[in-house]
């Protein structure tokens, strides 16, 4: 059993923080936000996780999980500290490390003992570098010893538990081979694959794998636009493609794009720095700009299906970024639905748990209490987010809620053949027309 203290109660912290102590290791989980804190220490989660709630109460009950704001209680006696803090982008693409800065900084004011820095957070290659000179920098020749260990995560929100509990390898890196293993070892129960290498490596192979997935995603959507304008089926295209050992079938559904905290992020980050070393990145551009253009081709899609959007009324099922999370970051349906406001057009929407957020991030937007309620008197749906709630629904019910017949399948969930004969103006991404 280790001691170890998680820095960050966000997906990832919190998530890491749980499972460890799951695993039978002592854990203290640390944030600076009061309030989340406290509310953990009351039972009360500051995210929706599948399972995670459970898996907190089990945990905090059996005295391995505890929660504080304090550095110096979190790192009393621990042997490892991850940081989890968030690195979000700043406005030039650049990731924004003001949350690792501090929390290093607060490592640094409170480190006494020997101990091994885990960087969990997506951060710049040549991170866990700028760590080590932090905290000698700051403590100077009395810094007791320390090393800095680079362990990308690779979780998704939804399945994170899952995910973290079963990963398809744990990746470490180190100037350090034995604190690298050290931190092996308390992964050890999972029986997945190590693989230790060096801190920069580490840092690259967490960019190169989320700009990889993203990649795809927008390949798959390049080829979705093709198929629309060549009469082409692309969900049978991804099919056919998939099948083949080479390619596999992942990560190749024609949608609204990618969103999350994590994907845009990642990739424009990954941009920056190749940029700022005078690389050019024309791949990661394009994958962005074709991520950014199937919005506006919903958006476009909608308006010429109801001639103009001025005054007409969309439903938007889903708003989180994508099923199974209360995550709105960077949410395709959001910047939809922005657009549809300036372009004139009334917006009322539902999710199973990003609606809160949702209004706060657009006060214009109406919420409704479900999806029949999301197409009462709705000249267009649309389907952002693939919830499975919305997988079933009664389209009957629908058609005679709704006041135009317009649907925009964004995620090419439901039967094109089956709405089209029911009368709906039936719209996917990628799909052929119906031959009248
Ligand atoms: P988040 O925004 O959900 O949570 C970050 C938490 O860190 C917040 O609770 C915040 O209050 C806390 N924090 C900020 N500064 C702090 C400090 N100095 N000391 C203590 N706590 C501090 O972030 P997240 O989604 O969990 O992401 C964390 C990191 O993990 C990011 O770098 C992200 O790219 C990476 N990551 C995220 C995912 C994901 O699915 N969300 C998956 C893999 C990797």
């Amino acid at each position: 059993m280790a001691k170890i203290c998680v820095i960050g109660t966000g997906y990832v912290g919190l998530v890491t923080g749980t499972c460890f102590s799951d695993m039978g290791h002592q854990v203290v989980c640390l944030d600076i936000d009061a309030d989340r804190v406290n509310g953990l220490k009351h039972g009360v989660l500051p995210i929706y996780e599948p399972g995670l709630e459970q898996l907190v109460e089990q945990n905090v009950n059996a005295g391995r999980l505890s929660f504080t704001t304090e550095y110096a209680e979190a790192l009393h006696n621990v042997d490892y500290a991850f940081i989890a803090v968030g690195t979000p982008s700043n406005d030039n693409g650049e990731a924004d490390m003001r949350y690792v800065r501090m929390a290093v900084t607060s490592i640094a004011e409170n480190l006494v003992h020997p101990i091994i820095i885990v960087n969990k957070s997506t951060v710049p290659v040549g991170t866990g570098d700028l760590v080590a000179d932090m905290i000698v920098h700051q403590n100077g020749k009395t810094t007791p010893k320390f090393s800095v260990v680079s362990n990308p995560e690779f979780l998704r929100e939804g399945s994170a538990i899952n995910d973290f509990m079963n990963p398809d390898r744990v990746v470490l890196g180190s100037t350090n081979r034995d604190s690298a293993e050290k931190v092996a070892d308390l992964y050890e129960a999972l029986r997945a694959p190590i693989m230790i290498t060096d801190l920069r490596t580490a840092e690259m192979i967490k960019y190169a794998s989320n700009a990889f997935l993203a990649t795809r995603i927008s390949f798959i959507n390049e080829i979705a636009n093709i198929c629309e304008s060549l009469g082409a089926d692309v969900k049978e295209v991804s099919r056919g493609m998939g099948m083949d050992k080479r390619i596999g079938s992942s990560f190749l559904d024609a949608g609204l794009g990618w969103g999350g905290s994590c994907f845009p992020k990642d990739v424009k980050a990954l941009t920056f720095m190749a940029a700022t070393r005078g690389a050019h990145p024309q791949l990661l551009q394009a994958v962005m700009d074709i991520n950014f253009n199937q919005r506006v081709r919903a958006v476009e899609k909608l308006s010429n299906a109801l001639g103009g959007l001025q005054g007409k009324t969309i439903g938007v099922l889903g708003l989180s970024f994508k099923p199974n999370t209360d995550d709105i970051r960077d949410a395709p349906a959001l910047d939809i639905i922005r657009m549809l406001l300036e372009a004139g057009a009334n917006v009322q929407g539902y999710d199973p748990q990003a609606m809160q957020a949702s209004k706060s991030a657009i006060p214009d937007l109406e919420l409704c209490d479900n999806p029949y309620e999301v197409a009462q008197d709705a000249d267009a749906l649309l389907l952002a987010t693939e919830w499975n709630a919305f997988k079933s629904l009664n389209f009957e019910k629908i058609k005679a809620a709704m006041q135009g017949n317009v649907i925009l399948d964004g995620r090419n969930i439901w039967d094109r053949f089956e709405l089209h004969k029911m009368g709906f103006n039936y719209l996917g991404i990628g799909m052929p027309g119906f031959g009248e």
